[in-house]
């Protein structure tokens, strides 16, 4: 506090314990190498700083025209791959390393149990972990948003509640099964976890819901309660992470102005002269070191 300006963090911000292991591990392969090229399959974790960090130590993105041979090491990323794509990387018979989060492992298995039914992965369509986990199942749609995922249950619904002709079967690329379930990214919104539930129920669709929103994801976003009071925010971490921009998302409903800044510089340049109570969050890729300097520049600038 410094002269009746505040500045707060909300709680379980930075690092999570799946970016954390991944970021060792690939710094244990940089320290501990001998010979040959370490590739990344994808970035690592969504985060500039990181990937500056093992750009530095020689890692290179893994692309389409990169000469990989036997000594090489070939490092996948936290959200994890398909296992297309897992299987291709292998024929380069080279060392790998994985660094998939055991939590959207989980997810992969889930959905690996579940596979002979059809499936709705709410989640960015776009998003490496999306990506890595449609590879799973032939079954799977996924939904963006609850409108999205409204109108695919209508288009397969006829009429659940009177077990009328429940499914149009429309389209070729699911299975025949009726059976549904509904799966979703590790840092989904849990709102529209909630919110998914209680749409199949007033459609009656008989979708079996996995939670699948990890726990550090639901910290971080339960986090964001303790900035309520704040009339402005500054969200911290890659501007390609999804976990953060959730964040921003969520944060903007309740503080009336929300910045979004991935480094020290960056906080350096915002305007908060007009505000008393200034919160700080930082996405789940945001390193607990980049989090202190965003917090020392904003301490700062308010002093
Ligand atoms: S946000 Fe969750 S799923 Fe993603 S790396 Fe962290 S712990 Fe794993």
């Amino acid at each position: 506090m410094s002269g009746g300006r505040e500045v707060v963090v909300a709680p379980a911000s930075g690092f999570c314990g799946g970016v954390a292991a991944a970021v060792k591990k690939a710094l244990n392969v940089a320290r501990n190498r001998r010979r040959g090229n370490i590739f990344l399959e994808g970035e690592l974790v969504h985060n500039g700083a990181v990937s500056g960090q093992l750009s530095a130590l020689g890692m290179r993105p893994l692309q389409r025209d990169s000469v990989v041979s036997r000594e090489d090491t070939i490092i996948i990323r936290a959200h994890g791959i398909s296992p297309e794509r897992r299987f291709y990387l292998e024929s380069f018979g080279c060392k790998i390393v994985d660094c998939t989060c055991p939590l959207v492992r989980r997810i992969a298995r889930t959905i690996e149990a579940n596979k002979c039914k059809k499936i709705i992965l709410l989640g960015d369509r776009n998003h490496a972990e999306i990506e890595g986990l449609c590879g799973y199942s032939g079954n799977i749609r996924v939904c963006e948003n609850l409108a999205e995922l409204a109108r695919c249950i209508d288009s397969v619904c006829v009429d659940y509640k009177n077990n009328v002709n429940v499914c149009k079967n429309q389209d070729p690329d699911l299975g025949e099964t009726d059976d549904w379930v509904i799966v979703c990214q590790s840092t989904l919104d849990v709102n529209f976890l909630d919110a998914a539930g209680v749409l199949c129920k007033k459609k009656h669709f008989p979708a079996e819901i996995f939670d699948t929103v990890c726990p550090a994801t639901k910290a971080r976003q339960c986090g964001l309660e303790a900035l309520k009071s704040c009339d402005a925010a500054v969200v911290a971490g890659g501007f390609h992470s999804a976990n953060t921009r959730r964040l921003f998302e969520k944060i903007g409903a309740w503080v009336p102005r929300v910045f979004w800044v991935e480094d020290a510089a960056q906080a350096a340049e915002i305007d908060l002269a007009p505000y008393k109570k200034i919160g700080i969050a930082a996405g789940a890729s945001t390193p607990r070191d980049v989090l202190r300097k965003i917090f020392d520049e904003i301490s700062k600038k308010i002093a």
